[in-house]
């Protein structure tokens, strides 16, 4: 079910828990800013999440709240990510779904990175 991206930052849910170590994740990069790791249920050949280490429910409520330094190093990651990931000349996509109508489903901030394949059309018509 999407979750409401008005609600205080639930520090239970499971991305929390993964930055405390408490989940076990495929870690494929980690900085002071962001944390990434490999989709538990990928829909591409590559399919990765990018987290902040801040606590921040969506985009909306990090781009109000979060720190210059932690904008910059958050942006950083993801571009660092995808490089790394050798996704940048094939070409890739970023996604953050924010709320009820984006169906977000975590409500820890994350930003897909999805690449490794022709990903077609932007959204299903
Ligand atoms: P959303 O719909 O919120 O943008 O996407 C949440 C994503 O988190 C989904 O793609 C889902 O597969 C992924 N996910 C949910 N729980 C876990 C987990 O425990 N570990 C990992 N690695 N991914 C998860």
């Amino acid at each position: 079910m999407p979750i409401d991206p008005t609600l205080p930052y639930d520090p239970n849910n499971i991305f929390a828990k993964i930055l405390r170590g408490e989940i076990p994740n495929k870690t494929v990069y980690e900085d002071e800013w962001a944390l990434a790791f490999h989709d538990i249920n990928p829909q591409a050949p590559v399919h990765v999440l990018v987290i902040p280490k801040g606590p921040y429910v969506s985009w909306d409520d990090f781009s109000v709240r979060a720190s210059s330094d932690e904008i910059a190093g958050f942006i950083r990651a993801v571009g660092q990510v995808a490089r790394d990931l050798g996704l940048v000349e094939p070409g890739y996509r970023l996604l953050a779904n924010i709320g009820q109508h984006g169906h977000q489903e975590v409500p820890h901030l994350h930003v897909h990175i999805f690449g490794g394949r022709q990903l077609g059309l932007m959204l299903p018509r």
